[in-house]
């Protein structure tokens, strides 16, 4: 069950820095109005956990909280069995369950889903109405989960709560205290990590993972990305949790630390500089010098090859610069991937970022770097002023790029191919260079021949 002061303990995290030298009731990402337009708390938990494909999603409220029911968040998978990542499930409660309460509902959608999918477990989300109509979902998924024999996960996030990166917080609150210590794994090694954070959306983490394996590190679970259930069951027994590129999780690593005695890192593994800090800081965590000195010699490797591939394209960009816009930590992540490829990041959007990632945004940008608060009505004011010659944002800021006559690349998640990783920055580079010479840029926005006289 959410309630206000488990709420209040997520919006104070004492391991994010930022909130240290707060006062009280300055915690960090208050909801303020308007907020869930960007995603409600349920569509955060939801996106958080989505990756395990062996398990079912199933959305305890009307159907319009789903929304489509089939490919709602791609995710790559390796799961050789049925992908249920693919699929959207909900119990679509109607007026009658309103009144009546939905349980009935519920358990009955939960033996459905056994009798039909056979999944390794089924995460039960709350939303708006069934939250406020009172439905007891811990009731209803503990007897279901004594039924079936499988782990059935009620996950406390009703939208009203507040927005996405709260939702996804309560998600991890409902994997640390459902499925985490409840399995034990068949053996360990004193290199097993958790991989915190990457959702695997265009294959980051398989940029990775292979050079992990030279160096000898083991992932023994994952949130979520590629991830499996009975994996994360064991993640009590890792030597380190690896936070990649979200914060939002930080309050699952800080109480896995307390219970479990187990450290954490955080790392981006966007650009060839912070790959290479991230495995470092990983191995040094690890605390093994021969592990070290494998790593040094694998990093080596690595970037001798990338430096090789990538020659021609840092001919090809030289002297070029660029404005980001796209939210959270990727302001700096990608900002360091473009600056490895010698392209000068003159602007980017801090306008979902959390204190830290301005902090490093600053840092990557340096002094001159402009920061963007209202990104959407700044960037084409950036783009003229700091004279760049393409912006990387969403999908929607593509016709400022049109208007202003430069390249663009989208790099949300409408993106197809992975920046993670050394071979990740090759694709980065790949997508440049095609866009640089992309002529329809700079023709677009001409005259029509007839008009042109
Ligand atoms: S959980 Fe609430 S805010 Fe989120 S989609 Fe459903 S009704 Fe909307």
């Amino acid at each position: 069950m959410v309630n206000r002061a488990k709420i209040k303990e997520l919006m104070n995290e004492s391991a994010c820095s930022h909130n240290k030298d707060k006062k009280k009731g300055e915690g960090c990402d208050k909801p303020k109005p308007g907020l869930a337009a960007g995603g409600c708390a349920f569509d955060g938990a939801q996106i958080s956990l989505f990756p395990y494909a062996d398990a079912i999603h199933l959305v305890h409220g009307p159907q319009t909280c789903l929304g489509a029911s089939w490919e709602t968040r791609e995710t790559l998978t390796s799961y050789e069995g049925r992908d249920h990542t693919v699929m959207g499930f909900t119990t679509g409660i109607t007026t009658n369950d309103v009144i009546f309460g939905g349980d009935k509902r519920l358990a009955d959608s939960i033996d459905y889903i056994m009798q039909n999918y056979k999944p390794e477990a089924v995460f039960v989300y709350s939303t708006c109405v069934t939250a406020l109509v009172g439905d007891d979902i811990d009731m209803t998924c503990k007897l279901a989960s004594e039924k079936h024999g499988i782990p059935v996960v009620p996950v406390h996030a009703p939208g009203f709560v507040g927005g996405k990166n709260l939702g996804s917080r309560l998600a991890g609150e409902a994997v640390l205290e459902n499925l985490i210590g409840t399995k034990e794994p068949e053996f360990t090694t004193p290199y097993d990590i958790n991989l915190i954070g990457d959702y695997n959306v265009t294959g980051d983490m398989w940029q990775y993972l292979p050079i992990f394996e030279k160096i000898g590190i083991r992932v023994l679970s994952s949130l979520s990305g590629d991830g499996r259930v009975g994996d994360i069951r064991c993640a009590h027994r890792a030597k380190l949790n690896v936070i990649v590129c979200a914060k939002s999780l930080i309050t699952l690593c800080r109480k896995m630390q307390e219970n479990y005695g187990i450290p954490w890192v955080s790392v981006s593994f966007y650009g060839k500089r912070d790959t290479t800090f991230a495995i470092m800081e990983i191995v040094k965590a690890l605390g093994d010098e021969a592990l070290i000195k494998k790593a040094k010699e694998v990093i080596a490797q690595e970037e001798a090859k990338l430096e090789e591939a990538l020659q021609e394209y840092k001919a090809l960009f030289a002297g070029k610069k660029a404005v980001l816009n796209t939210g959270g930590n990727k302001a700096w992540s990608i900002a360091s991937g473009l600056q490895d490829l010698g392209i000068e990041v003159v602007a980017t959007s801090i306008r979902k970022s959390t204190e830290d990632d301005i902090a490093k945004a600053r840092e990557y940008l340096g002094e001159n770097g402009l920061l963007m608060k209202a990104p959407a009505s700044e960037q084409a004011k950036a783009i003229d002023e700091r004279g760049a010659h393409i912006l990387l944002a969403g999908g929607r800021s593509l016709y400022t790029a049109i208007k202003k006559k430069i390249s663009f690349i989208d790099v949300n998640q409408e993106k197809k191919v992975s920046y993670g990783g050394y071979g990740g920055l090759l694709n980065l580079a790949e997508d440049l260079k095609h866009a640089f010479n992309n002529p329809v840029f700079a023709n677009v926005s001409k005259k029509a021949p007839w008009e042109a006289e």
